[in-house]
C-alpha cells in the first residue's frame, strides 16, 4: 500500500529522478530508481518540492456530496435485516441458506425458477430477511476491505459435533471487527455425538456467552439437514433486527453496494445490487464503482422482472457499460452526462491508486461513516 518507485514518483512530480534521489539521501534514504520508498518518504519528498501528494480527493466530490445528504429522519422506515451465514467449512452453511431458502418459498413463488443472484429474500410472520447467498467470508473480507458494509447481522453456524474450528474463531474476528451482532446456529443436533453445550463452553471462551448460561448472546440448535429449528432462527433474526431498529428513507437517493457481477453472453453486464437507500428503478442513471449506464431492467430473487426495488432489496441490474466489482458501491445520478463523467474520473483515479499513490480519503471511507 502506497508503494512507489522513486522512477514513478519522479514522474508524477514532473522532476528528474536524481533529485529525488538527493532528497531521500539529505532524509538518510539510500534509493535507486526502481527503488519503492514508503508513504511517509513520497509525502517529505513531495512537499520538500512543494507538491500536496497527500490528494485531497477531487475526484469523488460529486458522489459525496450525496452520499452525505442529510438523512431526514421523519422520512426513515423499518427496512429487512441483511443476514450473512458464516463459520467453518463442512459445518452445514450452504445446507442451511438451502434449507431456509426452499422452506419458504410461497406456493406462487413455488412454480417461478429460483435463481441464483447472491442474495435471496424470505418472508416470516409478515417481515422480510434478505439472506446474502455469497460465501459469508467473502462477503466480509472482499466487501468491507472495499468499506463496504452490507450485514446487519452474522448468523455463525458451528457444528455441534465438532465445536469451534479456525474459520469459527476468523467469523468471530470478522463480525466483531465490522460491529455485526452474532447469533449463532448450533448445527448437525441430529447427530448422535452433537454437543451443543461443548459448542457453548469453546464459544465462551470468545466472549459469545449463550443467554442460557447468563450472556447476551443467542444460540440456536438445529439441523439444517432435518430442517427442524429453523423457524426459531428466523425468530431469532427478527428479534435481533427489531433491536438494531434497522432503517432506511425509500425515497433517498437510491445507493448501495454490488453484490456480485458478471459478463453474460445474451444479456451483457449483469449485476447483482443491494440497495441500502432509497428505491431504484428501471430506467435510472447509475455508477457503479468504474462502470455506469442506464438501468435496462431488474429482476429479482425469484427471476421475476421488477421495476422498483427498495431499501434492503437484492437485485440484478441490466444496462451497464461495464462489468463492476463486487463490493463496488453504486449511486443514482440524475444526469447521464456526470454520471458518464464521474465513472470516467473514477477510472482515471483507479489506474493512479495501482500507480501506488493512495489517496487519504477514499469514497469508501467516508461510506463506512455513514
Ligand atoms: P459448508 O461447507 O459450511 O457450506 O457445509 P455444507 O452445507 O456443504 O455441509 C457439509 C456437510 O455437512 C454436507 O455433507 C451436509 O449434508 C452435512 N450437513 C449439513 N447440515 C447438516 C445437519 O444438520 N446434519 C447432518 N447430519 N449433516 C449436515
Ligand atoms: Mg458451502
Amino acid at each position: 500500500e502506497g508503494a512507489v518507485t522513486v522512477g514513478e514518483l519522479a514522474k508524477l512530480i514532473k522532476r528528474e529522478p536524481s533529485e529525488i534521489i538527493k532528497k531521500l539521501l539529505f532524509l538518510g534514504i539510500m534509493a535507486t530508481i526502481n527503488q519503492e520508498i514508503d508513504t511517509d518518504a513520497i509525502e517529505l519528498v513531495a512537499s520538500d518540492f512543494g507538491v500536496e501528494v497527500v490528494v485531497k480527493e477531487p475526484v469523488d466530490e460529486e458522489a459525496l456530496d450525496m452520499l452525505i445528504e442529510e438523512a431526514d429522519p421523519a422520512k426513515l422506515q423499518e427496512r429487512p435485516p441483511i443476514v450473512t451465514i458464516m463459520g467453518h467449512v463442512d459445518h452445514g452453511k450452504t445446507t442451511l441458506l438451502d434449507a431456509i431458502r426452499e422452506t419458504n418459498v410461497t406456493a406462487q413463488e413455488a412454480g417461478g425458477i429460483t435463481q441464483h443472484i447472491g442474495a435471496y429474500q424470505v418472508e416470516v410472520s409478515g417481515k422480510k430477511i434478505t439472506f446474502l447467498d455469497t460465501p459469508g467470508h467473502e462477503a466480509f473480507t472482499t466487501m468491507r476491505a472495499r468499506g463496504a458494509q452490507v450485514t446487519d447481522i452474522t448468523v455463525l453456524v458451528v457444528a455441534a459435533d465438532d465445536g469451534v474450528m479456525p474459520q469459527t474463531v476468523e467469523a468471530i474476528n470478522h463480525a466483531k471487527a465490522a460491529n455485526v451482532p452474532i447469533i449463532v446456529a448450533v448445527n448437525k443436533m441430529d447427530k448422535p455425538d452433537a454437543n451443543p453445550d461443548r459448542v457453548r463452553q469453546e464459544l465462551s471462551e470468545y466472549g459469545l456467552i449463550s443467554e442460557e448460561w447468563g450472556g447476551d448472546t443467542i444460540f440456536v440448535p438445529l439441523s439444517a439437514k432435518q430442517r427442524t429449528g429453523l423457524d426459531q432462527l428466523l425468530e431469532m433474526i427478527l428479534l435481533v433486527a427489531e433491536m438494531a431498529e434497522l432503517k432506511a428513507d425509500p425515497t433517498a437517493r437510491p445507493r448501495g453496494t454490488v453484490i456480485e457481477a458478471e459478463l453474460d453472453k445474451g444479456r451483457g453486464p449483469v449485476a447483482t445490487v443491494l440497495v441500502q437507500n432509497g428505491t431504484m428503478r428501471v430506467g435510472d442513471i447509475v455508477v457503479a464503482g468504474t462502470t455506469f449506464g442506464r438501468v435496462r431492467a431488474m429482476v429479482n430473487d425469484k427471476g421475476r422482472r421488477v421495476k422498483e426495488a427498495g431499501p434492503s432489496y437484492p437485485v440484478e441490474i441490466l444496462g451497464l457499460n461495464d462489468v463492476p466489482s463486487a463490493g463496488d458501491l453504486f449511486v443514482v445520478y440524475d444526469d447521464e452526462r456526470k454520471a458518464r463523467s464521474l465513472a470516467e474520473k473514477r477510472i482515471a483515479k483507479h489506474r493512479q491508486e495501482q500507480l501506488g499513490v493512495q489517496s487519504r480519503v477514499t469514497l469508501e471511507d467516508l461510506y463506512k461513516q455513514i
